[in-house]
């Protein structure tokens, strides 16, 4: 690479042109492969400078290659993701909706919908024309299958926006059980202050962790005991709030005291893990619930197995092949279609139906970020001969 004026060497690179429109954006696009120490950046830089270029936006090119049909709101949303992915499962979600299934399933959703659409205007429009008779019935039975596969997709427990911003687990459990411990032990680092004094954590200290792959999002609460102190009692309903909202739990005690596992019963299911701590200072495992996994938070034993054990039920959960939903905003405008096909299965005229089909297919459009009337019109003609 030279300075185009003085002829002065810049760099030795790779210099790759990409003729619009078979580019990330559309465009034409020259990717400069450089030795990227400072020098060589600001040399290049200064030259590029002077023809007029400057530095991209944040998310500019993924803007152009949106404007340039490129990409649909939904892979652009996945590119952010895939940038930010701190772990597998965060990467791999994100991939796969970069790869366009999520975005293909809203928009065949907006397609059926289209249809119906403009099998309904059709009733409306030209009700002297030769239109099959049960067309309008037709109709309401589609809606009804769509309302009914868009609800399924809607109650998903969230999973999909969990696995993009981390599955809550909240460990809980009597004050000095080990539960500042072990969180320390988790993110291998201290997070959580510890100390032998109860009823230290009196706020919910959380912290990040990759779990086997998995974004786990680790809530150390304060100890579970009565208390007269009000802001222990404030922290005390603050760590039950927050163990009632995770996703999983783990209830943890002091091995020496297996009296404390009953503490566990508050959250019964599968969702909660019972924790025996302290197990370095246990001789037998006497009296400990049968399904108890037995850790040490000061030594580290047994933490691999937890990990393990943990894992392997957010898999069972989250490890799934269909798209999940990712973001609050997908899910806002699919609730607003779904709202909008219940009204319209419910209204009495066509023309009432159809303003609903209307809006809930406007909403789906607004997922993937391509909404067109013009379509409506192709659908129309495209499926009637009317008018000739
Ligand atoms: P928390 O109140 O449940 O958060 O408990 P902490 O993590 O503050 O621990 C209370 C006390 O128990 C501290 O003195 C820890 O060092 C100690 N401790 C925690 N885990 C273990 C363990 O596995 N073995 C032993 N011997 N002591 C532990």
């Amino acid at each position: 690479m030279r300075d185009p004026d003085s002829g002065e060497e810049l760099d030795d690179a790779l210099v790759l042109w990409f003729p619009a429109p078979r580019s990330v954006t559309g465009e034409d696009v020259a990717e400069l492969h450089l030795h990227g120490s400072r020098a060589v950046l600001a040399a290049v830089m200064a030259v590029l400078g002077r023809r007029g270029l400057r530095l991209a936006e944040p998310g500019e090119f993924t803007r152009r290659a949106f404007l340039n049909d490129k990409l649909d709101l939904v892979q652009a949303e996945a590119v952010a993701d895939l940038a930010a992915a701190e772990t597998e499962a965060q990467r791999r979600q994100a991939l796969r909706q970069l790869d366009g299934h999520l975005g293909a399933l809203y928009r065949g959703w907006g397609e059926r919908l289209l249809r119906l659409l403009a099998h309904l205007e059709a009733v409306i429009d030209f009700p002297d024309e030769d239109l099959p008779p049960e067309l309008e019935a037709r109709v309401a039975a589609e809606t009804e299958a769509l309302a009914a596969e868009i609800a399924r997709h809607l109650a998903d427990s969230h999973r999909g926006e969990r696995l993009r911003d981390g599955i809550a687990v909240a460990i809980v459990g009597p004050p000095n059980a080990g539960k500042s411990s072990l969180l320390n032990q988790l993110a291998r680092r201290e997070a959580a202050i510890t100390s032998p004094i109860a009823g230290t954590t009196r706020d919910v200290i959380e912290v990040a962790i990759d779990l086997a792959g998995y974004p786990a999002v680790f809530a150390d609460t304060a100890g579970l005991r009565d208390s007269t102190d009000e802001i222990e009692q404030e922290g005390l309903r603050r760590a039950l709030a927050r163990a009632e909202a995770a996703e999983l739990r783990l209830f943890l005690f002091d091995a020496q005291c297996p009296g404390d596992a009953r503490g566990a019963i508050q959250w019964p299911g599968p969702d909660t893990l019972i924790v025996a701590n302290k197990m370095d200072l246990l001789a037998r495992r006497d009296g400990l619930p049968p399904s108890a996994i037995l850790i040490s938070a000061l030594t580290g034993k047994g933490i691999p197995e937890l990990i393990a054990t943990l894992a392997g039920r957010i898999a069972e959960t989250y490890d799934v092949a269909a798209p999940l939903l990712t973001r609050a905003r997908h899910r806002e405008a699919l609730e607003n279609a779904a709202n909008a096909l219940g009204r319209s299965l419910g209204a009495d005229l066509p023309e009432l139906r159809a303003e609903d089909l209307r809006l809930a297919w406007r909403s789906l459009g607004r997922i993937t970020g391509r909404v067109d009337v013009e379509d409506l019109l192709d659908v129309i003609f495209r499926d009637f001969c009317l008018g000739k």
